[in-house]
């Protein structure tokens, strides 16, 4: 089992009218999965709590019903792996099995976690071995203008990446409110 959801999310539970500039219409064709056939990714963005990670797992569990096999993991954790398989001189492997393994690769939460310059490189490498070869969905907090940032500063791996990232993309920004402190306040926590 490769999958490993943090937690079982579905689009039934998603609650569009809560999520301001989510098109359900798109998130219906995406739920259908031709996008893992035609190779093509999933950019979700927008600030904390707004659903993105609910999104990217709801289709993730499709495409696992659907016997796709899918990969989950956030991008602190990649990264960490990354520098494990490197430091134990299994790098190609890694990206051989791990990377390219999955037929629908989800990386959670790009843009929490500040990149050192190593970092930053191995991370571009999991995105260009991906580009036309299967399907990404990616979560960010930042808007693409502030991924630079992320990555250690490096304007020319930015952009390279995010070249290859958008060529054949769905994006979907997602604006408004934090869910969970929407709850909170609804429920009284919060005043
Ligand atoms: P993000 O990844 O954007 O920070 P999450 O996807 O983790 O946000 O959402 C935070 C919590 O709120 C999760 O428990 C998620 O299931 C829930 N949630 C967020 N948006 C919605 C929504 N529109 N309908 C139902 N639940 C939602
Ligand atoms: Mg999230």
């Amino acid at each position: 089992k490769l999958a490993t959801f943090p937690v079982v999310k579905t689009l039934e539970q998603f609650d569009f009218d809560a999520a301001a500039g989510v098109p359900q219409a798109k998130l219906q064709e995406l739920s259908g999965l031709a996008f893992v056939e035609r190779r093509e990714n999933v950019i979700l963005l927008g600030p904390s709590g707004v659903g993105k990670t609910h999104l990217a797992i709801a289709l993730g569990v499709r495409a696992t019903e659907r016997g796709y096999k899918v990969r989950f993991i956030t991008a602190a954790d990649l990264v960490m792996q990354l520098e494990k398989a490197q430091r134990e001189t299994r790098f190609e492997q890694y990206l051989r099995r791990a990377i390219l393994g999955p037929r629908l690769l989800i990386l959670d939460e790009i843009g929490y976690l500040p990149l050192k310059k190593e970092q930053s490189d191995l991370f571009f490498q999991v995105i260009a071995k991906r580009y036309e070869q299967g399907s990404v969905i990616l979560t960010s907090n930042l808007s693409f203008g502030d991924w630079q940032d992320t990555f250690d500063g490096n304007a020319a791996l930015t952009s390279a990446m995010l070249d290859r990232l958008l060529h054949h993309a769905h994006v979907i920004q997602i604006k408004g409110d934090s869910y969970r402190l929407r709850q909170a306040r609804q429920s009284g926590l919060l005043t």
